[in-house]
């Protein structure tokens, strides 16, 4: 650690996931002095426990399936099973060498590196290791941890939480999944492929609830398909354990047993005892209060991440630790469009979308101003060739712009790049039209679907 009592940072980071690496980096970039203090891992939650691993999982599993299915394309090959043990150095190969690749990028850019827990001491201080390090400001990036209910208790065997999961040394022969929101599902997902018998549990009516309910409907008659089981609109009420696994109990009396139950019902912010009540920064629910440039109540101290109220995303996270770097740097800082982050859910088959959902542009605009349209991929010959299917939903503002782009099917998370221009360009759905997709991709059912809404529909029907 090149860091002494009297070196004060133009930044000190507190957490170094992807809020606060970003930070970081970027604040690096552009000439500042930056100290970024971790207790655990460079790279936290997405790299180590989230985003990498869930992903390496999903797609080992969508090996499986293809290995189950091969015949339908006239391959001959068989599924033998999955060797979990394998599965974990696959993933752990991919994690290691991106660890690497982060580590040897905060070098470069020279940031001071300071391994150790870190506590708030001042409005412009963190205490680690015994040590005080100083800065002109200070960046509150300590991201989340899963949650559980009141009298559900984690044990990592047989109640376990998304960490657990992803280091599970076998393949469970059943599991219940609580939470069917993104990390419910993706889990459900790969388990299923791994050869699990799955039920998920949501509350809500639907699975992936914040999403469009086209795209909720989609994905349900999917996972039926697939023969993933779900409950939905009841809650949670009670687990226990059984003889070998544990039952589950909701509120209208329903019972479900399985060898597992994992607790996937959101994270919650990392943010007790660190010292942030203590130095007067404005707090909610553990959740500490920003406003649109990341600046929390007390002057020298910003927060991004998971430990904020938006979307918990790392690409939110990303973006929310380059703006705060940027203003502390003198640049003009842009807040950030939430509707217009783009969101996919790595189940097969895959969510994606940006901007909004069509309830929620009736309750902006008015019913009478909103004009949906979809299109199936049934008529987009690459889905076909895959044999994957789904929909386009796009959402407009009637003869304005297109305000939500909702997607279903195996690879649609690819496309929420082109939608998000569209949706943050404002694009008009015949501009798009008039720009050529190439075929036979994915990408060219986008273009359909504006042709479409554009009125000029070309292999759709009018
Ligand atoms: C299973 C799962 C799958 C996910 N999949 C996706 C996905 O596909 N796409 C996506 O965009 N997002 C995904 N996410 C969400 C994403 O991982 C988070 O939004 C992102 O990691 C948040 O970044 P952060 O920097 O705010 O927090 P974190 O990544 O949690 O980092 C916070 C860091 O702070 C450190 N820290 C905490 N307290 C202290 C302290 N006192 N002193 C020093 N260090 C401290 C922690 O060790 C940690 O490294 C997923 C999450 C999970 C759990």
């Amino acid at each position: 650690m090149a860091n002494d009592a009297s070196t004060v940072f133009d930044l000190v980071i507190l957490g170094g996931g992807s809020g606060g690496y970003a930070a970081a980096l970027r604040a690096a970039q552009l000439g500042l002095d930056v100290a970024l203090i971790e207790k655990n891992k460079l790279g936290g939650t997405c790299l180590h426990n989230g985003c990498i691993p869930t992903k390496a999982l999903l797609h080992a599993g969508e090996i499986a399936d293809q290995a189950r299915e091969s015949e339908q394309f006239g391959v001959k090959a068989t599924f033998e099973g999955i060797d979990i043990a394998a599965v974990h150095k696959y993933k752990d190969d991919v994690i290691s060498g991106l660890y690497k690749g982060l580590q040897g990028l905060v070098a470069s850019r020279k940031v001071t590196y300071i391994e150790g827990e870190g506590r708030l001491s001042s409005p412009t201080s963190v205490d680690v290791n015994g040590q005080r390090v100083q800065g002109r400001h200070v960046v509150l990036a300590t991201g989340s941890v899963p949650r559980s209910l009141p009298g559900l208790t984690i044990d990592g065997n047989r109640i376990i939480s998304s960490d657990h999961a992803l280091t599970l040394d076998r393949v469970p022969k059943t599991a219940i999944v609580l939470g069917g929101g993104v990390i419910g599902v993706e889990f459900a997902s790969a388990w299923k492929s791994f050869g699990t018998d799955v039920t998920i549990v949501e509350g809500l009516p639907h699975l992936v609830p914040v999403e469009d309910e086209n795209s909720s409907k989609l994905l349900e008659r999917a996972f039926r398909k697939r023969g993933i089981k779900f409950n939905l609109g009841t809650f949670f009420q009670s687990a226990e354990y059984t003889a070998d696994g544990v039952k589950v109990t909701l509120a209208d009396g329903k019972t479900f047993e399985a060898e597992v139950l994992l607790v996937a019902i959101g994270r919650g912010p990392v943010s007790q005892d660190l010292g942030y009540e203590e130095q007067g920064v404005a707090m909610d629910r553990g959740y500490v209060l920003v406003d649109e440039y990341m600046r929390t109540n007390v002057p020298t101290i910003s927060a991004v991440g998971d430990l904020v109220p938006t979307l918990q995303l790392a690409h939110v996270g990303f973006a929310e630790g380059i703006l705060v770097a940027e203003r502390l740097a003198g640049l003009k800082a842009v807040p950030i469009d939430y509707d217009g982050v783009p969101r996919v859910t790595y189940c097969h088959p895959e969510v994606a979308s940006v901007g909004i959902t069509e309830a929620k542009a009736k309750e902006v605009y008015g019913a009478d101003k909103v004009v949906t349209l979809k299109y199936n991929l049934a008529g987009n010959g690459k889905s076909k060739i895959l044999k994957t299917s789904g929909e386009i939903k796009l959402v407009q503002v009637r003869d304005g712009a297109v305000v939500g782009v909702h997607l279903v099917g195996d690879r649609m998370g690819e496309q929420v790049g082109e939608a998000q221009l569209i949706y943050n360009w404002e694009a008009l759905p015949a501009e798009v039209a008039q720009l050529i997709h190439a075929h036979p991709t994915q990408n060219e059912a986008m273009g359909e679907a504006h042709l479409a809404l554009a009125g000029k529909p070309l292999h759709s029907h009018d």
